[in-house]
């Protein structure tokens, strides 16, 4: 029953956290300091989870790329530690620009086949934003929809791109959504969709949504068209803090930029990259060439990525203790960051957020 196979191959949320842990009562997590601003700001993350006793060994890897038969490759070094550790905490990396080069995040995705990006954005007390109440969670699938990288010109003058959408992919990100609505206590998933226009891509999708949510007895499911979800959040984010938002690949991508400038934008936006084998944590931002070096960096976005990363391996104390010291020095105001309107370096925040643990 090919139904069937499918359903037990996906992973639910407890199952996608497989690190052991080692004699010492530590895990081993994979650190990816990055290009730009990454290792300054994964430095800080160190430090940090280092004062609050996280129980965590980093092991840190490079991941300069290297061409393998004409094709970007990640270092075997780094895919074997990210494959033992099963989870990774990841600064930005510098994408090179001109052609033939493939993008190391969309490699990455591709090696540990990535297939939910997780997306919250949460008002900052302390930082002043149009609204002071949002508090999304988006799910997006990472892996096919618009993405799926098949294009072709048909003709001088027509290009074809396919929008390609399975039934498997959006079954496993949708059974994925449910279980993080149940494990973040939250009791609706919202699917987002245009099947109204594309009726079988969405439509499968959101089908698959509907078969889905029948095996959460307990939690609510709704459907939402995405140009109606889009005014909503630009009218009312609030509509949405109590539900989970599950949608194809490239909706997931702008919707989700559009809910993180609703909080004050790149400096605290977190995300996880939630695969079978592994799941990769990344702040939403890239390497900040312009200020790279100079102590200036916000590391609250690759911070709050950590955090959700614990809460994956479950170390919800930890992830607890260090979200309260983030929110309690943001809402202080007296060690900000320059994108957060304070003259602090990047330092002197971390050692403000030290000091509230
Ligand atoms: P960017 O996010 O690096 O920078 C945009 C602006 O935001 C800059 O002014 C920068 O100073 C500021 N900014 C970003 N993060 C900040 C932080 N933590 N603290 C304070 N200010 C911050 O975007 P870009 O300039 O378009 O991209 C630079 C490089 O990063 C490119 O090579 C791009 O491909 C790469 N990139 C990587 C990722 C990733 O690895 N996930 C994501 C986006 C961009």
């Amino acid at each position: 029953n090919a139904a069937r196979s499918i359903t037990t191959a996906t992973p639910t949320i407890t199952q996608a956290f497989n690190g052991q842990k080692k004699a010492n009562g530590n895990y081993t997590v994979t650190l990816i300091p990055g290009d730009g601003i990454g290792p300054e700001i994964a430095q800080s993350v160190k430090n940090i989870f280092a004062a609050a006793n996280t129980p965590i060994d980093w092991e840190e890897v490079d991941v300069t790329p290297t061409i393998k038969d004409g094709k970007t490759a990640i270092p075997e070094e780094a895919i074997q530690s990210v494959r033992a550790s099963t989870v990774a905490l990841k600064g930005p990396l510098a994408t090179p620009i001109g052609k033939g080069h493939v993008s190391l995040n969309l490699t990455l995705r591709r090696t540990f086949n990535l297939y939910a990006n997780v997306r919250p954005c949460r008002s900052v007390a302390g930082f002043k934003t149009p609204y002071e109440d949002v508090n999304t969670v988006l799910i997006r699938e990472n892996t096919e929809g618009e993405y799926s990288g098949i294009e072709h010109e048909v003709v001088n003058g027509v290009v074809q791109s396919i929008k390609l959408i399975t039934k498997e992919a959006s079954e496993r990100v949708a059974r994925y959504a449910f279980s993080y609505a149940e494990s973040v206590g939250r009791d609706r998933v919202t699917a987002v969709h245009k099947a109204n226009i594309m009726k079988l891509s969405d439509g499968l999708f959101l089908d698959v949504c509907r078969q889905v949510s029948k095996e959460f007895p307990n939690i609510k499911f709704d459907e939402v068209l995405l140009d109606r979800a889009c005014l909503h959040i630009v009218s009312d984010p609030a509509i949405y803090a109590d539900t989970v938002m599950v949608m194809p690949n490239l909706y997931g991508d702008i919707l989700s930029d559009m809910c993180a400038g609703l909080i004050g934008g790149l400096g605290l936006t977190p995300s996880g990259n939630i695969g079978r084998d592994a799941s990769i944590f990344e702040a939403v931002h890239g390497t900040a060439p312009d200020i790279a070096g100079k102590d200036k960096a916000n590391p609250t976005a690759l911070l709050l990525s950590g955090i959700m990363m614990l809460r994956h391996m479950r170390l919800n104390e930890q992830a607890d203790n260090i979200e309260q010291a983030v929110f309690k020095t943001i809402a202080e105001g007296k060690a900000l960051t320059a994108d957060l309107g304070g003259r602090s370096s990047n330092t002197q925040y971390t050692n403000a957020v030290i000091q509230n643990l």
